[in-house]
């Protein structure tokens, strides 16, 4: 009896390194196709043609259209700062304006913020940088995080509230102007005033627990 049949060979065309959207950081990968072959005895012998290509983060062992490899380069400059990051950048700098102070403890606490929460870590000179920027360009506060919105639930707008509030309460007192760039921002990803006012009240008695072990 002759066994015949056909055979996926996977082979790599390319090694090189890229943004793995699995792992979120930069990692090496391989171009790889898969060639059909005529087997015999389960011995590929023919080549009949390319049966495909993908790209796999040597790291996860994920794999993606060859496509990746670009669109991640194109990315990495200024792209790769999301929308998200872009919006709580941008709302954190307004509400430590809000006050029309710039303490040091602000400045500490939106960089916290922003360090914990993007993929782009910045400097203090970095965030001065971008604190004028955001003084010049007067955007409203609603710019960024209206485009996030549609892709935050409620978690991921509690939190973006909390960072808020946790920016406000800084140099030691949340006053009015702050609590009127909350709201505003809470009216932006369309929360209801009762759910905002919960969060306040939860973030409130954390404050004054910590007062008063300390
Ligand atoms: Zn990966």
């Amino acid at each position: 009896m002759i066994i015949f049949g056909t055979r996926g060979v996977k082979s790599t065309m390319s090694e090189g390194h890229f943004n793995c959207p699995q792992c979120e950081i930069e990692t090496p990968y391989r171009h790889r196709k898969v060639t059909r072959f005529f087997t015999l005895y389960f011995i590929p012998l023919i080549p009949l043609g390319k049966a495909g290509e993908f790209v796999e983060c040597t790291s996860c062992k994920g794999t993606f259209i060859p496509k990746v490899i670009d669109y991640n380069k194109d990315k990495k400059s200024d792209a790769f700062l999301s929308e998200y990051e872009k919006a709580m950048k941008h709302s954190m700098v307004l509400i430590m304006l809000a006050d029309g102070r710039i303490d040091e403890e602000e400045m500490l606490a939106v960089q916290k913020i922003i360090n914990k929460y993007g993929h782009n870590d910045i400097t203090l000179d970095e965030l001065e940088v971008y604190v004028e920027e955001v003084q010049t360009k007067q955007e409203d506060i609603s710019t960024y995080l209206r485009k996030v919105t549609p892709s935050l639930n409620e978690h991921g707008k509690e939190v973006i509230i909390k960072c808020a509030l946790a920016v406000a309460a800084s140099d030691g007192s949340i006053d009015k102007s702050e609590i009127y760039m909350i709201e505003r921002m809470a009216t932006a990803m369309e929360m209801s005033s009762t759910h905002l006012k919960g969060i306040m009240a939860e973030v409130n008695e954390k404050r004054q627990e910590t007062f008063s072990s300390n």
